[in-house]
């Protein structure tokens, strides 16, 4: 083996596997097992299989009595969900989209982690400052994330916004990065 080859051996075991894509199908039945979930999905749903759904979980949804899953598929599974549009499930077809949404801590409102990892001291979402919670804020907004991304990289974003808006350009960055850490197959 000449050097170049275990040079490139080497980057291949150090390369960070990528993520499974995420689909999310809306307002299910709240009532509805996982076990449940999955195995009508797969019997009403020609092609789908049980194993294609290893895992799963739920989130809420603004309707009463119901709940979004999001499933983790293989890429072949997520491609061919997406063509669909909608599944049949029971009496009803549900929609879905894929799910990307990037982890954002809501002690410290930063990317990357979750509030029980979290290093950080907690600041306000609305202002970015330490010491008070949202609902106590009266500052006008500031976004921690791109005001760091502006001193860090020297950028020029927007800040006047709150860390949990959907516009918000780190956010954007955060989701162009969970794309390119997803596997798509292709
Ligand atoms: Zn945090
Ligand atoms: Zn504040
Ligand atoms: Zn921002």
């Amino acid at each position: 083996m000449n050097s170049n080859q275990q040079l490139s051996n080497a980057f291949e075991a150090k390369a960070p596997t990528k993520r499974l894509p995420r689909v999310v199908i809306y307002d299910v039945d709240e009532a509805v097992s996982k076990e449940d979930f999955i195995g009508t999905l797969a019997n009403q749903n020609e092609g789908l299989r049980e194993q294609d759904f290893p895992s799963c979980f739920k989130l809420k949804s603004k309707q009463s009595g119901k709940c979004h899953w999001v499933i983790e598929v293989q890429p072949k599974t997520f491609h061919s969900l997406l063509r669909r549009k909608k599944v049949f499930f029971e009496w009803n077809r549900l929609s879905l989209r894929e799910f990307l949404r990037p982890t954002r801590c809501y002690k410290c409102n930063r990317f990357g982690h979750i509030s029980t990892n979290c290093q950080q001291a907690e600041s306000c979402p609305q202002c970015g400052e330490e010491g008070h919670k949202k609902a106590e804020c009266t500052n006008e907004a500031k976004c921690i994330n791109c005001t760091e991304a502006n001193n860090k990289y020297k950028l020029n974003h927007d800040t006047t916004h709150a860390a949990t808006d959907p516009s918000c350009p780190a956010l954007a960055h955060e989701t162009d990065q969970l794309i390119s850490r997803t596997n798509y197959g292709r």
